[in-house]
């Protein structure tokens, strides 16, 4: 297939947009994505046309809304290739999916002085949600290392099993270096100790093809924002037998069977885990956004993505003074960088100047910072839309940048 960018970046309107009167130029995309024109209309349009509370209602609308919510929930399944839809449950997006796993994994599975092994280079939502259980009942932190490539050592990563190893929670993609992590070796390693594992895919699912059957993932969890999807609704994937296992996280409408004062019991899967109205509006807008990079290939967006990454490697190490933060051999189109001794703040700033929207300091990943050594960095992240021209503007625009601190 042709990968036509021209094209696909007529679908996002704002590309088109200027900062400072200068042509936008977004390479902020881990942080959040842009929105096609048909994620933003099936927004406007249900609620122009369908909107109506979605499970309860016997009226016309309000059964169309939930056939489209609970066929967007099908759209996820088929994204992923989970086996069934009891195994997606709608979140608020990552960091609430892995705080609901987090807490109602250790209320049910874990006692004191049991471990949950993470790496040294998550997000703070698979940092913090673990500390915050970790505190309210002494569970053990235990942090895979990594080579100064930005590549977890899986030899230490084996040595820190013990009997007191109860759940495996590692990002499949840096959001920080771009490694692609090798999440099916550690999730068969951890699996062979009888430990089963989270993936935290907010920075992959956007990027890659994510099959959580041939993974064998126990728990896989994204942000719709940050594959093209609206803000406010993400995805938890859960085995049947895990999600059966572990307790509700809230409680409310939705997630019951029947309640009196004496006795509550709770819907079944995935409804247990959903207390309150869902974002069905966002269910819906997600899964046009996952139809949308289907109907591109998620094979063809890895692989045109994967040279617009070589081509800026490349770009940017010709830039004196150059410092690129994870060179693994699997990487994906995360770059994070610092020129000299610019501040990344300042080197952010004037870029913004010139309409390149980069993200600066330290990506909620401190504890990933302090093992580099430094406070923060440059951070430019592909999407699906990125030219090799809007490579050649950063690289032109941080030789400026550097010209003014020379
Ligand atoms: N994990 C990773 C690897 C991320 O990059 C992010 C977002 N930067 C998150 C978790 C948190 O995602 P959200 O804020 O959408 O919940």
């Amino acid at each position: 297939m042709q990968y036509d960018v021209n094209k696909i970046r007529e679908d996002f309107p704002i590309l088109s947009r200027t900062v400072y009167g200068k042509p936008l130029i977004y390479l902020d995309n881990g942080a959040t994505t842009q929105k096609p024109r048909c994620v933003v209309e099936s927004i406007t349009d249900e609620y122009y046309s369908v909107n109506a509370n979605v499970h309860r209602g016997v009226h016309f609308l309000s059964q169309q809304a939930t056939n489209l919510h609970e066929a967007s929930r099908e759209t996820v399944r088929k994204f992923i290739n989970a086996r069934s839809t009891s195994e997606i449950v709608f979140t608020r997006g990552t960091t609430e999916s892995i705080n609901l796993v987090a807490s109602s994994f250790v209320d049910s599975q874990m006692k004191e002085g049991d471990e949950v092994i993470v790496s040294v280079m998550e997000h703070h939502s698979n940092i913090v949600s673990w500390q915050l259980q970790a505190a309210r009942k002494g569970i053990v932190l235990k942090v895979i290392p990594m080579n100064d490539r930005g590549e977890l050592l899986l030899d230490e990563y084996k040595k820190l099993f013990s009997e007191k190893t109860k759940l495996v929670s590692v990002a499949h993609v840096s959001n920080v270096l771009g490694t692609i992590n090798p999440v099916k070796e550690i999730i068969e390693f951890a699996h062979s100790q009888g430990v089963p594992v989270l993936v935290d895919g907010a920075q992959s699912i956007p990027h890659m093809k994510v099959d959580v059957q041939a993974l064998d993932a126990d728990f896989y969890v994204f942000s719709g924002h940050k594959v093209y999807g609206p803000t406010g609704i993400g995805v938890l994937y859960g085995k049947e037998a895990w999600l059966e296992k572990l307790p509700p996280y809230q409680g409310g409408g939705e997630m019951i069977k029947n309640v009196s004062f004496e006795k509550t019991t709770f819907n079944e899967l995935p409804f247990k885990f959903e207390a309150g109205t869902p974002d069905y509006i966002g269910s819906t807008a997600l899964a046009k956004a996952l139809d949308y990079v289907s109907a591109i290939g998620m094979d063809n967006i890895a692989a045109y993505e994967h040279e617009l990454t070589q081509y800026a490697m490349g770009r940017l190490k010709e830039i004196p003074g150059m410092r690129i933060f994870g060179e693994a051999e699997q990487k994906g189109g995360v770059i994070s960088f610092l020129v000299g001794n610019i501040h990344h703040f300042d080197m952010g700033t004037l870029l913004d100047r010139l309409g390149i929207a980069v993200r600066t300091g330290h990506h909620c990943a401190e504890p990933l910072m302090h093992r580099l050594g430094i406070e923060g960095t440059v951070r430019a992240s592909f999407g699906l839309y990125n030219t090799k021209e809007e490579v050649d503007a950063l690289v032109a625009g941080i030789l400026r940048v550097s010209q003014m601190f020379a």
